[in-house]
């Protein structure tokens, strides 16, 4: 017995031991940089821009109905007023309609371009939330130190930000050695097809390979990580595919006065009920994993640095504590969200069939496939029939967070936001920049711009703004992007 106990004792030293000193070797992976003055710049002058741009209404509706072809027009002509050494300087392609793709040639052909990314469309307001507006979706409003309106951070915040960031660097006379491209679709919001993927297109015709691409994203918030005190500023390396099931039950239906033991509602709403319960299996893998251990798990507080160093032991409980946040359990599981339930349509009529809808957000590492094979294991009822639905989407593959390209992002942003720790991490919304994946290994999801983690609840929904502060500092950021890119 009491050798058991020496034992256990001499284990549970060692294994604490282990812990801290793996705790103690965490290194910051943070690139070691010296901060950069910040650049005047007129800010007033720089919201006022965005603010006109923002009364353009460039509306994304569902399946491509309605576009406002003078709104984008209009935006067009409001970008050529507002930036002309760009439009002098730059050359520029109208494709699909009304995206836009910007050329500033470099000196040195042999150099791989950077692609910047915006879009130029937004979504609708949700009808009935007009007057919960402070201001008017799209008058274009500055009050109280923002720029407020539909558009402002998602997306044309970085769509003006990238231009007057090159604005002010031909003002410089500035002359890229390496290529800049400037990749502005203008349905982002419904697959972008028109847009992203024709200029994608395009340029994979071309040859162009991009040495690193960015587009929105992630941004600098704080409170994003407990244990966490510093901002963090999170670059999206891959994001979630997406698919959604149509399940059905054809059943004899009948009368209400003589049901049969089983109808077609039941084996549907039983079928659901299983694929709830039995979710797919989480995983903390991948850019998540990438996040806790070699970006935030360095800068955390302890105790929670002895638990990240330690992922080996602690997974399974850091996976248990994630699982209670929904946002959390998305980036370690396949997400299953039933959205649709169709069946019935008088009182005392049982229905012959019932259909409904489920929506997966698929992490990397699975597939549409293996998704759909889930759901048949899962459910495992002859009755009900499965059938993806074609507007589906597998999963990014994860962008490589060393070499060239990441160092270029993650130092210009510590240069420019010194107390921000860079990490990259796992999108659950989708880009125009998935369309890039086949010509770039470093496609990253990134809006430089610090701003409180509340105004992220505004993005397609109600008071939608930006500081204008922030906004200057994001230009500030891209300025300093492009000036370590193309010297
Ligand atoms: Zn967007």
């Amino acid at each position: 017995m009491r050798g058991i106990v020496r034992i256990l004792v001499f284990a549970l030293a060692t294994l604490t031991i282990v812990l801290g000193v793996r705790a103690a070797l965490l290194r910051s992976k943070q690139p070691r940089v010296a901060p950069v003055a910040r650049v005047p710049l007129d800010e007033a002058a720089l919201a006022e821009r965005l603010a006109a741009g923002i009364r353009f209404q460039t509306i994304s509706h569902q399946d491509g109905v309605g576009l406002d072809e003078s709104a984008f027009a209009g935006l067009r002509a409001h970008l050529e007023a507002s930036y002309p050494r760009v439009h002098e300087t730059l050359t520029r392609e109208v494709v699909g309609g009304h995206g836009l793709l910007y050329t500033w040639r470099g000196s040195d052909p042999s150099l791989p371009p950077i692609v910047l990314m915006a879009h130029q469309d937004v979504v609708p307001v949700e009808p009935g939330t007009e007057d919960r507006w402070e201001h008017p979706p799209f008058a274009g409003t500055i009050a109280d130190g923002y720029v407020y309106g539909r558009g402002a951070l998602d997306d044309k915040g970085n769509l003006f930000g990238q231009l007057e960031a090159v604005e002010s660097l031909l003002a410089e006379g500035v002359t890229p050695r390496r290529s800049v491209l400037l990749v502005f679709g203008h349905d982002e919001e419904i697959g972008g097809e028109k847009g992203a993927v024709a200029i994608a297109k395009l340029l994979e015709e071309r040859g162009v390979r991009p040495l690193v691409v960015v587009d929105e994203g992630g941004s600098i918030v704080e409170g994003l990580v407990p244990g966490v005190d510093a901002p963090v500023a999170a670059i999206g390396v891959a994001e979630k595919g997406y698919v959604s099931v149509d399940l059905s039950v054809e059943m004899p239906g009948g009368h209400s006065s003589t049901p049969p033991r089983e109808t077609s509602i039941g084996v549907l709403a039983a079928a659901i009920g299983r694929l709830e319960r039995h979710p797919p299996e989480s995983r903390l893998e991948g850019p998540t994993r990438q996040m806790l251990e070699e970006g935030v798990g360095p800068e955390a507080r302890f105790p929670y640095r002895l638990v990240l160093a330690n992922l080996w032991l602690f997974a399974p409980l850091v996976e248990l504590a994630m699982e209670q946040v929904p946002a959390a359990a998305a980036t370690i599981r396949t997400s299953t969200a039933a959205t649709i339930f169709d069946a019935g349509v008088k009182e005392n009529v049982i229905p012959s069939r019932a259909s409904a809808v489920v929506n997966f957000r698929i992490l990397p590492g699975d597939t549409i496939e293996s998704v759909v094979d889930h759901v048949r294991r899962t459910i495992d009822d002859p009755l009900v029939e499965v059938t993806a639905r074609p507007r589906n989407r597998e999963p990014s593959p994860p962008s490589k967070t060393t070499g060239e390209g990441w160092e270029l992002l993650t130092r210009s942003i510590r240069e420019i936001w010194p107390e921000a720790i860079v990490t990259p991490y796992l999108m659950i919304a989708g880009t125009d920049s998935r369309h890039f994946r086949d010509l770039s290994d470093s496609v990253y999801r990134f809006m430089p711009l610090r701003f409180e983690l509340d105004d992220t609840r505004r993005i397609h929904g109600t008071n939608e703004r930006i500081p204008v502060a922030g906004y200057a500092d994001l230009v500030r950021a891209y300025r300093r992007l492009l000036e370590n890119a193309v010297r």
